[in-house]
């Protein structure tokens, strides 16, 4: 059985949700992971967790959204993540990319408030790193006594060499289309080196379509198959030891997930 720890299926791309449902039925992806990036998001995965049987969700801010945040959302998203199929706090993180992003200091400052609800509810985190490596290793340093419940870097793309540094203070990996593509030596060099009992397998739909069927959009679910096939590679194991393996990783870090196999 496959998984996917990171796609947006509350996305509107989505436009027939039942025919999505059957096609990531069909391709033996038997779990997935709806991510929230803002209070509206994240209480919409919660109603397609309510819904369906296999999907859980995450619940937070993405950097990228801050502007949406008011106080009192922090008290919402607590209220949130207790749900019994919320099972994690995330996306939450840094995001360095567009000039235009929120302040850093209020980035980091929403990030820190959100690791502390991690810490205080017993859930891991599920991180958005982009274009800010040196930061958010410095500041994942700073408040390593907040990662006790353990976090995953989602859609990794920082260096092979920074992967070790991450590895160090617990975390996982998930890896998507981008792992795919031809031109992706950089994500290729951190997925030899990282250690097997710590990669997970994502899609970030619906974004981010895979080899061979780059450029389709919406990506979905259903392409988690491309994506374990081409990791499987990489590290030089069977795809069914590998398959067998991310969903091992997946338990071991999502605690509030009950074991379907
Ligand atoms: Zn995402």
């Amino acid at each position: 059985m496959y998984i996917d720890v990171h796609a947006h299926l509350t996305d509107k791309a989505y436009n027939d949700f039942n025919a999505t449902m059957s096609e990531i039925a069909a391709a033996n992806v038997g779990l997935v992971i709806c991510s929230g990036y803002d209070l509206e998001s994240s209480y919409l995965a919660r109603d397609l967790a309510e819904k369906h049987e296999n999907i859980y969700f995450s619940a937070g801010f993405q950097p990228q959204e801050l502007d949406k945040y008011k106080p009192g959302d922090l008290a919402r998203l607590q209220k949130l993540c207790r749900h019994e199929k919320c099972l994690a706090i995330g996306e939450i993180g840094l995001d360095y990319h567009y000039e235009n992003n929120p302040p850093k200091d209020f980035q980091k400052e929403i990030f820190a408030a959100q690791l502390n609800l991690a810490h205080a509810e017993g859930l891991p985190v599920v991180i958005h790193s982009r274009d800010c490596a040196e930061d958010m290793l410095a500041f994942l340093h700073e408040h390593k006594d907040k990662l006790t419940h353990g976090g995953l870097l989602h859609c990794y793309s920082h260096s092979a060499e920074q992967s070790t540094h991450f590895e160090r203070l617990g975390f996982y990996f998930s890896f998507g289309g981008t792992s795919t593509f031809s031109t992706a030596r950089k994500v290729k060099k951190s997925v030899e080196r990282i250690s097997i009992e710590r990669i997970l397998t994502e899609t970030d739909s619906p974004y981010l379509t895979p080899e061979p069927k780059r450029g389709q959009f919406p990506n979905t679910p259903a392409n988690i198959p491309y994506i374990a096939k081409n990791l499987a590679q990489i590290k030089g194991v069977d795809e069914a030891t590998f398959v067998e393996q991310v969903y091992q990783n997946a338990l071991r870090l999502f605690k509030k997930l009950p074991a379907l196999q």
